[in-house]
């Protein structure tokens, strides 16, 4: 069997009711995933969702104590298929560096991503969705062999 492909949820503060809002209304489709968020956009989820069920949520650590780096490195290790990042630009973040270093390793990886709700919308619309699209593996051989003087 197929397995199940996984969603990592991350918002920052003044973006988790957003965040919120949008998994509310992709409700149907987010319980056939299995979801990783950082930690405090977890239980925020799981809290705001009771009532339509219970949504599971893999919690990592908080995002500024090393949780946006925890799924940087599931991303980097193939297991997350997703992400959903609604970072907020209008407040600097302390833990700034690991929102770029996210950022960075979801493109190197080629994961499918969306840092706000439209991009969010178009990307869980998409007909690949249900084709069971297969990402190709980025090919990193010739940085790996490149000559280091
Ligand atoms: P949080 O982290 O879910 O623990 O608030 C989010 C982030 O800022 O990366």
């Amino acid at each position: 069997m197929e397995k199940k492909k996984t969603v990592a949820l991350v918002a920052h503060d003044n973006k988790k009711p957003d965040l919120l809002d949008w998994v509310r209304e992709h409700i149907d489709l987010m319980v056939n995933y299995q979801l990783y968020a950082t930690g405090t956009t977890g239980s925020y989820l799981e809290d705001g969702t009771k009532e339509q069920g219970n949504l599971q949520i893999n919690k990592l650590l908080s995002g500024p104590l090393g949780g946006d780096q925890q799924i940087g490195a599931k991303i980097a290790e193939g297991e997350i298929d997703f992400l959903v990042f609604f970072w907020d630009p209008l407040e600097p973040q302390p833990h700034d560096p690991d929102v770029k270093a996210l950022l960075r390793i979801a493109v190197t990886w080629d994961i499918p991503f969306a840092c706000n709700r439209a991009s969010a919308d178009f990307l869980f619309a998409s007909a690949q969705l249900a084709d069971d699209y297969q990402r190709k593996d980025p090919d990193f051989t010739s940085y790996l062999q490149r000559s280091v003087k």
